[in-house]
Protein backbone atom coordinates (compact mmCIF):
# COMPACT_ATOMS: atom_id res chain seq x y z
CA UNK A 1 0.00 0.00 0.00
CA UNK A 2 3.26 2.43 1.10
CA UNK A 3 4.02 1.95 -2.84
CA UNK A 4 0.77 3.38 -3.54
CA UNK A 5 2.04 6.77 -2.41
CA UNK A 6 3.43 8.41 -6.03
CA UNK A 7 0.28 7.85 -7.14
CA UNK A 8 -1.75 9.65 -5.02
CA UNK A 9 0.48 12.18 -5.07
CA UNK A 10 -0.40 13.94 -7.57
CA UNK A 11 -4.04 14.26 -6.26
CA UNK A 12 -2.98 15.85 -2.77
CA UNK A 13 -4.21 19.34 -3.65
CA UNK A 14 -7.55 18.32 -4.81
CA UNK A 15 -7.61 15.81 -1.92
CA UNK A 16 -6.88 18.43 0.26
CA UNK A 17 -9.80 20.78 -0.62
CA UNK A 18 -12.03 18.00 -0.49
CA UNK A 19 -10.53 17.02 3.39
CA UNK A 20 -11.50 20.74 4.21
CA UNK A 21 -14.94 20.80 3.43
CA UNK A 22 -15.27 17.20 4.33
CA UNK A 23 -14.36 18.30 8.08
CA UNK A 24 -16.42 21.17 7.56
CA UNK A 25 -19.04 19.32 7.11
CA UNK A 26 -18.62 17.12 9.81
CA UNK A 27 -17.47 19.40 12.59
CA UNK A 28 -20.76 21.18 11.80
CA UNK A 29 -22.46 18.09 12.01
CA UNK A 30 -20.72 17.26 15.63
CA UNK A 31 -22.42 20.91 16.69
CA UNK A 32 -26.10 19.68 16.36
CA UNK A 33 -26.33 17.40 19.08
CA UNK A 34 -24.72 19.72 20.85
CA UNK A 35 -26.91 22.66 20.08
CA UNK A 36 -30.27 19.98 21.13
CA UNK A 37 -28.56 19.73 24.42
CA UNK A 38 -28.17 23.74 25.04
CA UNK A 39 -31.88 24.23 23.87
CA UNK A 40 -33.26 21.60 26.28
CA UNK A 41 -31.01 22.19 29.11
CA UNK A 42 -30.24 25.90 29.15
CA UNK A 43 -33.23 27.77 26.41
CA UNK A 44 -36.16 25.78 27.14
CA UNK A 45 -36.13 26.26 30.93
CA UNK A 46 -36.23 30.06 30.38
CA UNK A 47 -39.89 30.10 28.97
CA UNK A 48 -38.83 32.49 26.14
CA UNK A 49 -39.93 30.77 22.62
CA UNK A 50 -37.57 33.28 20.63
CA UNK A 51 -33.78 32.39 21.29
CA UNK A 52 -35.27 28.58 21.03
CA UNK A 53 -36.56 29.33 17.42
CA UNK A 54 -33.03 31.33 16.86
CA UNK A 55 -31.04 28.28 18.12
CA UNK A 56 -33.68 25.44 15.74
CA UNK A 57 -32.91 27.52 12.63
CA UNK A 58 -29.21 27.51 13.35
CA UNK A 59 -29.68 23.66 13.86
CA UNK A 60 -31.57 23.29 10.41
CA UNK A 61 -28.16 25.63 8.96
CA UNK A 62 -26.04 23.32 9.94
CA UNK A 63 -27.72 20.34 8.79
CA UNK A 64 -28.07 22.15 5.26
CA UNK A 65 -24.20 22.67 5.71
CA UNK A 66 -23.33 19.02 6.82
CA UNK A 67 -25.75 17.84 3.62
CA UNK A 68 -24.29 19.72 0.93
CA UNK A 69 -20.46 19.39 2.32
CA UNK A 70 -21.02 15.88 1.99
CA UNK A 71 -22.30 15.82 -1.48
CA UNK A 72 -19.41 17.85 -2.97
CA UNK A 73 -16.84 16.45 -1.28
CA UNK A 74 -18.25 13.23 -1.99
CA UNK A 75 -18.42 14.49 -5.58
CA UNK A 76 -14.54 14.95 -5.36
CA UNK A 77 -13.47 12.10 -3.62
CA UNK A 78 -15.21 10.05 -6.53
CA UNK A 79 -13.45 12.23 -9.63
CA UNK A 80 -10.12 11.76 -8.09
CA UNK A 81 -10.78 7.71 -7.38
CA UNK A 82 -12.10 8.14 -11.08
CA UNK A 83 -8.90 9.54 -12.02
CA UNK A 84 -6.22 7.73 -9.83
CA UNK A 85 -7.43 4.48 -11.16
CA UNK A 86 -7.47 5.67 -14.71
CA UNK A 87 -3.66 6.44 -14.23
CA UNK A 88 -3.20 3.17 -12.69
CA UNK A 89 -5.02 1.24 -15.10
CA UNK A 90 -2.73 2.90 -17.86
CA UNK A 91 0.39 2.25 -15.90
CA UNK A 92 -0.14 -1.61 -15.76
CA UNK A 93 -1.63 -1.99 -19.14
CA UNK A 94 1.45 -0.03 -20.17
CA UNK A 95 3.44 -2.22 -18.52
CA UNK A 96 2.06 -5.41 -19.40
CA UNK A 97 2.62 -4.56 -23.16
CA UNK A 98 6.81 -4.27 -22.15
CA UNK A 99 6.60 -7.69 -19.84
CA UNK A 100 9.08 -10.65 -21.11
CA UNK A 101 7.10 -13.61 -21.98
CA UNK A 102 8.72 -15.26 -19.10
CA UNK A 103 7.05 -12.99 -17.24
CA UNK A 104 3.86 -13.43 -18.33
CA UNK A 105 4.36 -17.10 -18.55
CA UNK A 106 4.86 -17.03 -14.48
CA UNK A 107 2.03 -14.59 -13.83
CA UNK A 108 -0.12 -16.07 -16.91
CA UNK A 109 -2.21 -13.99 -18.84
CA UNK A 110 -5.73 -14.83 -17.04
CA UNK A 111 -4.55 -13.33 -13.93
CA UNK A 112 -2.81 -10.26 -15.50
CA UNK A 113 -6.22 -9.70 -16.95
CA UNK A 114 -7.97 -9.78 -13.41
CA UNK A 115 -5.18 -7.57 -12.18
CA UNK A 116 -6.15 -5.20 -14.74
CA UNK A 117 -9.75 -5.61 -14.17
CA UNK A 118 -10.73 -6.39 -11.00
CA UNK A 119 -7.68 -5.33 -8.53
CA UNK A 120 -7.91 -1.81 -10.43
CA UNK A 121 -11.91 -1.48 -9.45
CA UNK A 122 -11.05 -2.47 -6.23
CA UNK A 123 -8.44 -0.02 -6.02
CA UNK A 124 -11.04 2.58 -7.19
CA UNK A 125 -13.47 1.65 -4.44
CA UNK A 126 -10.88 1.68 -1.61
CA UNK A 127 -9.60 5.53 -2.41
CA UNK A 128 -12.74 6.78 -3.03
CA UNK A 129 -13.99 5.59 0.24
CA UNK A 130 -10.85 5.96 1.98
CA UNK A 131 -11.79 9.57 1.21
CA UNK A 132 -15.41 9.80 1.12
CA UNK A 133 -14.99 8.09 5.23
CA UNK A 134 -11.12 8.05 5.74
CA UNK A 135 -11.98 11.88 7.20
CA UNK A 136 -15.22 11.40 7.87
CA UNK A 137 -15.26 8.44 10.31
CA UNK A 138 -12.19 9.42 12.56
CA UNK A 139 -13.66 13.43 13.28
CA UNK A 140 -16.42 11.74 13.72
CA UNK A 141 -15.33 9.31 16.23
CA UNK A 142 -12.94 11.63 17.93
CA UNK A 143 -15.23 14.55 17.78
CA UNK A 144 -18.20 12.61 19.49
CA UNK A 145 -15.94 11.32 21.72
CA UNK A 146 -14.62 14.85 22.38
CA UNK A 147 -18.30 16.69 23.16
CA UNK A 148 -19.41 14.17 24.84
CA UNK A 149 -16.44 14.69 27.35
CA UNK A 150 -18.16 18.33 27.45
CA UNK A 151 -21.28 16.90 28.25
CA UNK A 152 -20.39 14.81 30.95
CA UNK A 153 -17.17 13.23 31.28
CA UNK A 154 -18.42 10.38 33.15
CA UNK A 155 -20.18 8.80 31.37
CA UNK A 156 -18.22 9.58 28.22
CA UNK A 157 -14.97 7.65 29.94
CA UNK A 158 -17.82 4.30 30.47
CA UNK A 159 -18.01 4.93 26.25
CA UNK A 160 -14.77 5.02 25.91
CA UNK A 161 -13.59 1.88 27.74
CA UNK A 162 -15.09 -0.22 24.77
CA UNK A 163 -12.72 1.22 22.48
CA UNK A 164 -9.87 -0.92 23.04
CA UNK A 165 -11.47 -3.73 22.36
CA UNK A 166 -13.07 -2.71 19.51
CA UNK A 167 -9.71 -1.98 17.96
CA UNK A 168 -7.79 -5.26 19.07
CA UNK A 169 -10.46 -6.94 17.13
CA UNK A 170 -10.69 -4.63 13.97
CA UNK A 171 -6.82 -5.11 13.77
CA UNK A 172 -6.46 -8.68 14.59
CA UNK A 173 -9.14 -9.74 12.29
CA UNK A 174 -8.24 -7.34 9.40
CA UNK A 175 -4.86 -8.72 9.04
CA UNK A 176 -6.30 -12.40 8.62
CA UNK A 177 -8.88 -10.95 6.16
CA UNK A 178 -5.88 -9.31 3.64
CA UNK A 179 -4.36 -13.09 3.50
CA UNK A 180 -7.67 -13.99 2.73
CA UNK A 181 -8.57 -11.24 0.01
CA UNK A 182 -5.44 -12.58 -1.77
CA UNK A 183 -6.98 -15.86 -1.87
CA UNK A 184 -9.94 -14.56 -3.47
CA UNK A 185 -8.57 -12.58 -6.35
CA UNK A 186 -6.21 -15.46 -7.15
CA UNK A 187 -9.58 -17.90 -7.30
CA UNK A 188 -10.76 -14.88 -9.63
CA UNK A 189 -7.93 -15.74 -11.71
CA UNK A 190 -9.42 -19.22 -11.93
CA UNK A 191 -12.17 -18.07 -12.66
CA UNK A 192 -11.39 -15.87 -16.02
CA UNK A 193 -8.95 -18.86 -17.37
CA UNK A 194 -12.08 -21.12 -17.39
CA UNK A 195 -14.29 -18.33 -18.93
CA UNK A 196 -11.14 -17.12 -21.72
CA UNK A 197 -10.90 -21.34 -22.66
CA UNK A 198 -14.47 -21.40 -22.86
CA UNK A 199 -14.91 -18.81 -25.01
CA UNK A 200 -11.44 -19.06 -26.80
CA UNK A 201 -12.48 -22.97 -27.30
CA UNK A 202 -16.62 -22.64 -27.93
CA UNK A 203 -16.54 -24.22 -31.18
CA UNK A 204 -14.43 -27.61 -30.28
CA UNK A 205 -16.56 -27.53 -26.93
CA UNK A 206 -19.59 -27.88 -28.95
CA UNK A 207 -18.50 -29.97 -32.09
CA UNK A 208 -17.44 -32.80 -28.83
CA UNK A 209 -20.76 -31.86 -27.06
CA UNK A 210 -18.70 -31.01 -24.07
CA UNK A 211 -20.97 -28.19 -22.99
CA UNK A 212 -21.60 -30.10 -19.75
CA UNK A 213 -17.99 -30.77 -19.44
CA UNK A 214 -17.33 -27.23 -19.02
CA UNK A 215 -20.74 -26.44 -17.42
CA UNK A 216 -19.16 -28.69 -15.02
CA UNK A 217 -15.21 -27.25 -15.10
CA UNK A 218 -17.03 -23.23 -14.57
CA UNK A 219 -19.28 -24.28 -11.91
CA UNK A 220 -16.16 -25.53 -9.93
CA UNK A 221 -14.10 -22.49 -10.28
CA UNK A 222 -17.23 -20.09 -9.49
CA UNK A 223 -18.34 -22.57 -6.00
CA UNK A 224 -14.72 -22.54 -5.01
CA UNK A 225 -14.41 -18.62 -5.48
CA UNK A 226 -17.94 -18.12 -3.92
CA UNK A 227 -16.21 -20.62 -1.11
CA UNK A 228 -13.48 -18.36 -0.99
CA UNK A 229 -15.27 -14.97 -0.49
CA UNK A 230 -17.38 -16.51 2.10
CA UNK A 231 -14.31 -17.35 4.16
CA UNK A 232 -12.77 -14.07 3.42
CA UNK A 233 -16.22 -12.53 4.52
CA UNK A 234 -17.21 -14.44 7.16
CA UNK A 235 -14.06 -13.33 9.19
CA UNK A 236 -14.34 -10.03 8.39
CA UNK A 237 -18.19 -10.00 9.31
CA UNK A 238 -17.00 -10.58 12.93
CA UNK A 239 -15.62 -7.57 13.52
CA UNK A 240 -19.51 -6.03 13.14
CA UNK A 241 -21.27 -7.74 15.89
CA UNK A 242 -18.79 -7.97 18.41
CA UNK A 243 -18.39 -4.28 17.66
CA UNK A 244 -22.10 -3.50 18.17
CA UNK A 245 -22.41 -5.74 20.80
CA UNK A 246 -19.13 -4.05 22.83
CA UNK A 247 -20.85 -0.64 21.96
CA UNK A 248 -24.41 -1.81 23.07
CA UNK A 249 -23.11 -2.93 26.24
CA UNK A 250 -21.89 0.68 26.69
CA UNK A 251 -24.92 2.16 26.00
CA UNK A 252 -26.46 0.00 28.60
CA UNK A 253 -24.06 1.15 31.01
CA UNK A 254 -24.50 5.01 29.67
CA UNK A 255 -28.09 4.93 30.32
CA UNK A 256 -27.92 3.04 33.90
CA UNK A 257 -25.14 5.35 34.67
CA UNK A 258 -26.84 8.10 33.43
CA UNK A 259 -30.35 7.34 35.64
CA UNK A 260 -28.29 7.84 38.67
CA UNK A 261 -26.31 10.90 37.87
CA UNK A 262 -29.42 12.60 36.68
CA UNK A 263 -31.45 11.79 40.09
CA UNK A 264 -28.31 12.62 41.72
CA UNK A 265 -28.50 16.04 40.23
CA UNK A 266 -25.24 15.63 38.96
CA UNK A 267 -26.54 15.57 35.06
CA UNK A 268 -29.52 16.79 32.94
CA UNK A 269 -31.42 14.99 31.00
CA UNK A 270 -30.85 17.15 27.79
CA UNK A 271 -27.16 16.00 28.32
CA UNK A 272 -28.13 12.49 28.47
CA UNK A 273 -30.78 12.41 25.16
CA UNK A 274 -27.41 14.53 23.63
CA UNK A 275 -25.31 11.82 24.75
CA UNK A 276 -27.56 9.08 22.97
CA UNK A 277 -27.19 11.25 19.89
CA UNK A 278 -23.20 11.61 19.93
CA UNK A 279 -23.16 7.58 20.74
CA UNK A 280 -25.30 6.83 17.77
CA UNK A 281 -22.61 9.21 15.61
CA UNK A 282 -19.59 7.56 17.41
CA UNK A 283 -21.20 4.13 16.55
CA UNK A 284 -21.77 4.94 12.99
CA UNK A 285 -18.30 6.20 12.70
CA UNK A 286 -16.79 3.18 13.80
CA UNK A 287 -18.51 0.87 11.92
CA UNK A 288 -17.48 2.95 9.16
CA UNK A 289 -13.92 2.76 10.21
CA UNK A 290 -14.81 -1.02 9.98
CA UNK A 291 -16.14 -1.27 6.11
CA UNK A 292 -12.91 1.08 6.20
CA UNK A 293 -10.73 -1.80 7.21
CA UNK A 294 -12.43 -4.47 4.91
CA UNK A 295 -11.93 -2.28 2.30
CA UNK A 296 -8.30 -2.06 3.30
CA UNK A 297 -7.57 -5.66 3.35
CA UNK A 298 -8.82 -6.49 0.05
CA UNK A 299 -6.86 -3.26 -1.32
CA UNK A 300 -3.93 -4.36 0.63
CA UNK A 301 -4.24 -7.88 -1.76
CA UNK A 302 -4.84 -5.95 -5.11
CA UNK A 303 -2.49 -3.70 -4.56
CA UNK A 304 0.01 -6.52 -4.40
CA UNK A 305 -1.07 -7.94 -6.98
CA UNK A 306 -0.93 -4.74 -8.71
CA UNK A 307 2.71 -3.77 -8.07
CA UNK A 308 3.97 -7.22 -8.65
CA UNK A 309 3.36 -7.11 -12.40
CA UNK A 310 4.25 -2.79 -11.91
CA UNK A 311 7.64 -3.68 -10.29
CA UNK A 312 8.27 -6.71 -12.55
CA UNK A 313 11.78 -5.50 -14.47
CA UNK A 314 11.39 -5.53 -17.97
CA UNK A 315 14.92 -7.52 -18.53
CA UNK A 316 14.05 -7.69 -22.08
CA UNK A 317 13.29 -4.63 -22.98
CA UNK A 318 16.49 -2.26 -24.06
CA UNK A 319 16.06 1.26 -24.81
CA UNK A 320 19.42 1.96 -26.23
CA UNK A 321 22.09 0.04 -28.73
CA UNK A 322 24.82 -1.52 -26.70
CA UNK A 323 27.04 -1.40 -30.08
CA UNK A 324 29.28 0.77 -32.17
CA UNK A 325 29.58 -0.58 -35.37
CA UNK A 326 28.21 -3.40 -37.90
CA UNK A 327 31.05 -5.99 -38.75
CA UNK A 328 30.88 -6.38 -42.64
CA UNK A 329 30.37 -9.51 -44.20
CA UNK A 330 28.94 -11.15 -40.97
CA UNK A 331 25.73 -13.22 -41.91
CA UNK A 332 22.84 -11.36 -41.61
CA UNK A 333 21.17 -13.99 -39.08
CA UNK A 334 23.47 -16.52 -37.34
CA UNK A 335 22.71 -19.13 -34.42
CA UNK A 336 25.85 -20.07 -32.72
CA UNK A 337 25.31 -22.59 -30.07
CA UNK A 338 22.10 -21.66 -28.93
CA UNK A 339 20.72 -23.24 -25.90
CA UNK A 340 17.21 -22.22 -24.83
CA UNK A 341 15.12 -23.46 -21.84
CA UNK A 342 11.37 -22.21 -20.69
CA UNK A 343 10.94 -21.78 -17.65
CA UNK A 344 8.05 -23.66 -17.07
CA UNK A 345 8.34 -27.34 -18.32
CA UNK A 346 11.18 -29.36 -19.27
CA UNK A 347 11.26 -28.33 -23.07
CA UNK A 348 14.50 -27.44 -24.71
CA UNK A 349 16.19 -26.23 -27.90
CA UNK A 350 19.99 -27.42 -27.96
CA UNK A 351 22.64 -26.84 -29.50
CA UNK A 352 21.15 -24.90 -32.39
CA UNK A 353 23.81 -23.40 -34.93
CA UNK A 354 22.86 -22.12 -38.66
CA UNK A 355 23.66 -18.76 -41.10
CA UNK A 356 21.76 -17.31 -43.32
CA UNK A 357 22.72 -14.69 -45.28
CA UNK A 358 20.77 -11.65 -46.73
CA UNK A 359 17.70 -12.49 -48.75
CA UNK A 360 18.42 -16.52 -48.11
CA UNK A 361 15.29 -18.37 -47.01
CA UNK A 362 14.97 -20.86 -43.96
CA UNK A 363 12.40 -23.45 -43.77
CA UNK A 364 11.73 -24.94 -40.74
CA UNK A 365 9.88 -28.31 -40.49
CA UNK A 366 9.20 -30.83 -37.84
CA UNK A 367 5.97 -32.55 -35.56
CA UNK A 368 4.23 -30.01 -33.61
CA UNK A 369 6.32 -29.23 -30.25
CA UNK A 370 9.11 -30.27 -32.07
CA UNK A 371 10.59 -26.01 -31.42
CA UNK A 372 10.41 -24.52 -34.42
CA UNK A 373 7.97 -21.39 -33.07
CA UNK A 374 10.52 -21.85 -30.12
CA UNK A 375 12.96 -20.86 -32.54
CA UNK A 376 11.17 -17.62 -33.61
CA UNK A 377 10.63 -16.78 -30.05
CA UNK A 378 14.34 -16.34 -29.40
CA UNK A 379 15.23 -14.75 -32.49
CA UNK A 380 13.13 -11.81 -32.08
CA UNK A 381 13.88 -12.12 -28.46
CA UNK A 382 10.80 -12.87 -26.60
CA UNK A 383 12.79 -15.22 -24.35
CA UNK A 384 16.57 -14.68 -23.77
CA UNK A 385 18.73 -17.73 -24.93
CA UNK A 386 20.43 -19.54 -21.82
CA UNK A 387 23.43 -20.23 -23.67
CA UNK A 388 24.93 -19.12 -27.45
CA UNK A 389 24.27 -16.16 -28.75
CA UNK A 390 21.76 -15.09 -31.75
CA UNK A 391 23.56 -12.19 -33.87
CA UNK A 392 22.07 -10.04 -36.74
CA UNK A 393 24.64 -8.45 -38.70
CA UNK A 394 27.07 -9.56 -36.51
CA UNK A 395 25.76 -8.44 -33.82
CA UNK A 396 24.58 -10.07 -30.74
CA UNK A 397 20.61 -9.21 -30.58
CA UNK A 398 21.18 -8.71 -26.50
CA UNK A 399 23.04 -5.30 -27.58
CA UNK A 400 20.10 -3.81 -29.95
CA UNK A 401 17.70 -1.62 -29.16
CA UNK A 402 14.16 -3.92 -28.56
CA UNK A 403 11.92 -1.41 -30.81
CA UNK A 404 15.09 -0.87 -33.44
CA UNK A 405 15.31 -5.07 -33.18
CA UNK A 406 11.52 -5.45 -33.38
CA UNK A 407 11.39 -3.03 -36.62
CA UNK A 408 13.33 -5.57 -38.49
CA UNK A 409 11.02 -8.34 -38.02
CA UNK A 410 7.52 -8.98 -40.74
CA UNK A 411 5.97 -11.78 -38.58
CA UNK A 412 2.88 -14.36 -38.61
CA UNK A 413 2.53 -16.52 -35.85
CA UNK A 414 0.54 -18.88 -35.36
CA UNK A 415 -3.07 -18.43 -34.50
CA UNK A 416 -1.76 -15.06 -34.67
CA UNK A 417 -4.46 -11.98 -34.09
CA UNK A 418 -7.03 -9.90 -35.86
CA UNK A 419 -8.62 -7.31 -34.42
CA UNK A 420 -12.12 -5.91 -34.96
CA UNK A 421 -11.50 -2.58 -36.98
CA UNK A 422 -11.50 -2.27 -40.76
CA UNK A 423 -9.35 -4.38 -43.35
CA UNK A 424 -6.86 -1.31 -43.44
CA UNK A 425 -5.94 -0.94 -39.73
CA UNK A 426 -6.03 -4.88 -39.62
CA UNK A 427 -3.21 -5.12 -42.16
CA UNK A 428 -1.41 -1.43 -41.22
CA UNK A 429 -1.66 -1.70 -37.37
CA UNK A 430 -0.57 1.89 -36.68
CA UNK A 431 2.32 1.71 -38.91
CA UNK A 432 2.90 4.87 -41.22
CA UNK A 433 1.86 3.15 -44.69
CA UNK A 434 0.14 4.50 -47.44
CA UNK A 435 -3.15 3.11 -49.04
CA UNK A 436 -1.16 2.15 -52.10
CA UNK A 437 1.72 0.43 -49.77
CA UNK A 438 -1.11 -1.82 -48.30
CA UNK A 439 -2.63 -2.66 -51.52
CA UNK A 440 0.57 -3.90 -52.58
CA UNK A 441 0.86 -5.96 -49.70
CA UNK A 442 -2.71 -7.53 -50.17
CA UNK A 443 -1.65 -8.70 -53.93
CA UNK A 444 1.50 -10.07 -53.35
CA UNK A 445 -0.29 -11.96 -50.21
CA UNK A 446 -3.21 -13.28 -52.38
CA UNK A 447 -5.56 -11.34 -50.18
CA UNK A 448 -6.88 -8.52 -52.38
CA UNK A 449 -9.59 -10.32 -54.21
CA UNK A 450 -11.76 -11.08 -51.22
CA UNK A 451 -10.51 -8.46 -49.55
CA UNK A 452 -12.42 -6.21 -52.09
CA UNK A 453 -15.22 -8.89 -51.95
CA UNK A 454 -15.74 -7.93 -48.18
CA UNK A 455 -16.18 -4.15 -49.17
CA UNK A 456 -12.38 -3.21 -49.67
CA UNK A 457 -10.14 -1.95 -47.06
CA UNK A 458 -12.93 -0.05 -45.10
CA UNK A 459 -14.70 -3.66 -44.98
CA UNK A 460 -14.91 -4.75 -41.11
CA UNK A 461 -13.51 -7.60 -39.55
CA UNK A 462 -15.08 -9.03 -36.78
CA UNK A 463 -14.08 -10.21 -33.50
CA UNK A 464 -10.94 -12.18 -34.06
CA UNK A 465 -11.50 -12.29 -37.63
CA UNK A 466 -14.76 -14.29 -37.41
CA UNK A 467 -16.27 -13.09 -40.38
CA UNK A 468 -13.14 -14.87 -42.38
CA UNK A 469 -12.29 -17.70 -43.71
CA UNK A 470 -9.27 -19.67 -42.26
CA UNK A 471 -7.47 -19.21 -45.46
CA UNK A 472 -8.47 -15.42 -45.53
CA UNK A 473 -7.39 -14.87 -41.80
CA UNK A 474 -3.52 -16.15 -43.10
CA UNK A 475 -3.39 -14.19 -46.31
CA UNK A 476 -4.39 -10.94 -44.37
CA UNK A 477 -2.25 -11.41 -41.71
CA UNK A 478 0.46 -12.38 -44.48
CA UNK A 479 0.05 -8.87 -45.57
CA UNK A 480 0.39 -7.04 -42.33
CA UNK A 481 3.54 -8.65 -42.30
CA UNK A 482 4.54 -8.32 -45.82
CA UNK A 483 3.49 -4.12 -45.97
CA UNK A 484 6.33 -3.05 -43.81
CA UNK A 485 8.57 -4.09 -46.09
CA UNK A 486 10.65 -6.34 -43.41
CA UNK A 487 14.11 -7.03 -43.29
CA UNK A 488 13.74 -10.35 -42.40
CA UNK A 489 10.11 -12.01 -43.07
CA UNK A 490 8.85 -14.85 -40.79
CA UNK A 491 5.99 -17.20 -41.73
CA UNK A 492 5.13 -19.46 -38.72
CA UNK A 493 2.57 -21.69 -40.37
CA UNK A 494 0.99 -19.05 -42.17
CA UNK A 495 -0.53 -20.79 -45.41
CA UNK A 496 -1.67 -23.99 -44.27
CA UNK A 497 -5.17 -22.93 -44.69
CA UNK A 498 -4.50 -22.03 -48.80
CA UNK A 499 -4.77 -24.19 -51.50
CA UNK A 500 -1.67 -25.26 -53.19
CA UNK A 501 -2.27 -23.32 -55.72
CA UNK A 502 -2.17 -20.50 -53.76
CA UNK A 503 0.35 -21.02 -51.48
CA UNK A 504 2.57 -21.23 -54.56
CA UNK A 505 1.46 -17.79 -55.68
CA UNK A 506 2.08 -16.27 -52.79
CA UNK A 507 6.01 -17.53 -52.01
CA UNK A 508 6.49 -16.26 -55.80
CA UNK A 509 5.24 -13.01 -54.66
CA UNK A 510 7.25 -13.11 -51.97
CA UNK A 511 10.23 -14.32 -53.92
CA UNK A 512 9.97 -11.41 -56.66
CA UNK A 513 9.11 -8.40 -54.23
CA UNK A 514 10.89 -9.13 -51.25
CA UNK A 515 14.21 -10.40 -52.63
CA UNK A 516 16.57 -8.61 -50.02
CA UNK A 517 14.87 -9.97 -46.73
CA UNK A 518 15.66 -13.20 -45.06
CA UNK A 519 12.91 -15.35 -44.69
CA UNK A 520 12.46 -17.80 -42.11
CA UNK A 521 9.23 -20.10 -43.16
CA UNK A 522 7.74 -23.19 -40.98
CA UNK A 523 5.64 -25.35 -42.30
CA UNK A 524 4.05 -28.74 -42.31
CA UNK A 525 4.23 -29.26 -45.95
CA UNK A 526 7.10 -29.84 -47.28
CA UNK A 527 5.90 -27.78 -50.75
CA UNK A 528 6.20 -24.93 -48.98
CA UNK A 529 9.82 -24.99 -48.03
CA UNK A 530 11.37 -27.20 -50.48
CA UNK A 531 13.09 -24.31 -52.54
CA UNK A 532 14.48 -22.43 -49.27
CA UNK A 533 18.41 -22.62 -49.70
CA UNK A 534 18.64 -24.10 -45.93
CA UNK A 535 15.89 -26.27 -44.33
CA UNK A 536 15.81 -27.64 -40.87
CA UNK A 537 14.24 -30.40 -39.76
CA UNK A 538 13.28 -30.63 -36.03
CA UNK A 539 12.26 -33.39 -32.95
CA UNK A 540 11.88 -32.74 -29.87
CA UNK A 541 14.16 -29.58 -29.84
CA UNK A 542 17.07 -30.65 -31.78
CA UNK A 543 18.02 -30.30 -35.32
CA UNK A 544 17.85 -33.65 -36.73
CA UNK A 545 18.76 -32.44 -40.26
CA UNK A 546 19.40 -29.67 -42.00
CA UNK A 547 20.74 -28.66 -45.83
CA UNK A 548 18.68 -28.17 -49.31
CA UNK A 549 15.34 -29.98 -50.15
CA UNK A 550 17.84 -32.68 -52.43
CA UNK A 551 20.49 -33.05 -49.55
CA UNK A 552 17.73 -33.79 -46.63
CA UNK A 553 15.87 -36.14 -48.94
CA UNK A 554 19.03 -37.92 -49.62
CA UNK A 555 19.99 -37.75 -45.90
CA UNK A 556 17.16 -37.53 -43.22
CA UNK A 557 14.79 -40.21 -42.55
CA UNK A 558 12.48 -38.32 -41.19
CA UNK A 559 12.21 -35.46 -43.82
CA UNK A 560 11.81 -38.32 -46.81
CA UNK A 561 9.15 -39.85 -44.90
CA UNK A 562 7.14 -36.62 -44.58
CA UNK A 563 8.01 -35.98 -48.19
CA UNK A 564 6.97 -39.22 -49.35
CA UNK A 565 3.51 -38.78 -47.28
CA UNK A 566 2.55 -35.66 -48.87
CA UNK A 567 4.12 -35.99 -52.31
CA UNK A 568 4.88 -39.59 -53.29
CA UNK A 569 8.87 -39.42 -52.93
CA UNK A 570 9.27 -36.52 -54.77
CA UNK A 571 7.70 -37.50 -58.12
CA UNK A 572 5.14 -34.48 -58.49
CA UNK A 573 6.86 -32.01 -56.77
CA UNK A 574 6.62 -30.05 -59.67
CA UNK A 575 2.75 -30.40 -59.89
CA UNK A 576 2.59 -29.65 -56.33
CA UNK A 577 4.41 -26.53 -56.33
CA UNK A 578 3.07 -25.53 -59.74
P1 LIG B 1 6.21 -26.00 -32.64
O1 LIG B 1 6.23 -24.61 -33.15
O2 LIG B 1 7.28 -26.86 -33.22
O3 LIG B 1 4.87 -26.67 -32.78
P2 LIG B 1 6.82 -24.79 -30.12
O4 LIG B 1 8.16 -24.25 -30.39
O5 LIG B 1 5.68 -23.85 -30.10
O6 LIG B 1 6.52 -26.01 -31.09
O7 LIG B 1 6.83 -25.53 -28.72
C1 LIG B 1 7.77 -26.52 -28.42
C2 LIG B 1 7.53 -27.02 -27.00
O8 LIG B 1 7.82 -25.98 -26.10
C3 LIG B 1 6.09 -27.42 -26.76
O9 LIG B 1 6.01 -28.79 -26.68
C4 LIG B 1 5.74 -26.82 -25.43
O10 LIG B 1 5.66 -27.87 -24.50
C5 LIG B 1 6.91 -25.97 -25.04
N1 LIG B 1 6.50 -24.57 -24.81
C6 LIG B 1 6.09 -23.70 -25.75
N2 LIG B 1 5.83 -22.49 -25.18
C7 LIG B 1 6.08 -22.62 -23.87
C8 LIG B 1 6.02 -21.75 -22.73
N3 LIG B 1 5.63 -20.48 -22.87
N4 LIG B 1 6.36 -22.25 -21.53
C9 LIG B 1 6.74 -23.53 -21.39
N5 LIG B 1 6.82 -24.41 -22.40
C10 LIG B 1 6.51 -23.97 -23.63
Amino acid sequence: MRRLGPYLKPFIPRMSLGFLVKVIGTVVELAIPWILSYIIDDLIPLGEINPVIVWGVLMILCSLCAWFGNIIANRMASAVARDFTRKLRHDLFEKISYLSERSVDNITIPSLISRVTSDTYVMHQTVGMMQRLGVRAPILLVGGIIVTLTLDPVLTLIMVATLPFVAIITFVVSRKGARLFKIVQSGSDSLLRVVRENAVGVRVIKALSKSDYERERFKKVNDDLTERERTAEKTMAIINPVMSLLLNLGIVAVIVAGAYRVQGGQTEVGKIIAFMNLFTIVLNALLAINRMFTMLSRASASSARIFEVLETPIELYETEPHFSFIPENAPHIAFKNVTFKYDKGSFAVKNLNFELKRGETLGIIGATGAGKSTIIRALMRYYDVADGAIEIDGVDIRDYATPDLRAKFGVVFQNDALFKDTIRENIRLGRELSDDDLTEAAKQAQALEFINAQGGFDGEVAIKGANLSGGQKQRLLVARALAGEPEILILDDSSSALDYKTDSKLREQIRLNHADATKIIIAQRISSIMHAEKIIVMENGEVIGMGTHDELMASCELYREIGRSQIGGGIELGEATA
